[in-house]
């Protein structure tokens, strides 16, 4: 179904900042941002990516959720100033099961499969998920999904297209 991510976006931060007591911020473009796609996972992909970065920092520190228009691409940046990912690690925690030796001895729980299953639904939505990271300093952590074309975007029932002038007026007040 089509999705503006913004509006995603937003509405699965509102329930962190409900849930927990640290800052989220949300940057989202002007211009509304659609993708097509399986709503449940999107959103359980962002809850993974929300999820860590708040497990992985302190939770005074914020974490700072930007989506962007990139080409054909809409991206979901998810950033944070916790603990980071050694490097020796860095390309093997998309891997099932796997966690970082910079966790695996403190007492954060979990299993290492929160980020293969969004690395997977990612993909079968013909996007990918990507991460850089610093060890000590934090991490940021991609989600790319095709965004529909502009021509679909002008097909789209009435009522969705709706919110756009939504955020048009917001944008012009
Ligand atoms: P769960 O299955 O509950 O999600 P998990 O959080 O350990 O457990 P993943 O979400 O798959 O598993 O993450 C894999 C590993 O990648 C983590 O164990 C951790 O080492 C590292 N990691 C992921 N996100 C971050 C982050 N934001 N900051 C630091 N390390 C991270
Ligand atoms: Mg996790």
């Amino acid at each position: 179904a089509p999705l503006e991510v913004g509006q995603l976006v937003a509405e699965v931060v509102d329930h962190f900042r409900a849930a927990f007591e640290r800052p989220f911020t949300v940057e989202v473009p002007r211009e509304r941002v659609w993708v097509r796609g399986d709503r449940d996972r999107l959103e359980q992909v962002l809850v993974n990516l929300l999820e860590n970065a708040h497990k992985y920092s302190a939770s005074e520190e914020p974490i700072v959720v930007t989506v962007e228009r990139f080409h054909n691409e809409a991206r979901i940046h998810v950033k944070d100033h916790g603990i980071g990912i050694p490097g020796a690690d860095q390309s093997q925690v998309f891997q099932r099961f796997y966690r970082a030796r910079n966790v695996s001895h403190r007492n954060f729980g979990g299993l290492g499969l929160g980020l293969f299953i969004s690395h997977s639904i990612a993909r079968l939505h013909g996007g990918g998920l990507t991460m850089r990271s610093a060890e000590g300093q934090g991490s940021t952590f991609t989600l790319g999904l095709p965004r529909m074309a502009p021509h679909d975007v002008k097909r789209l029932p009435h009522r969705l297209l709706l919110l756009d002038e939504d955020r048009a007026q917001e944008a012009a007040a």
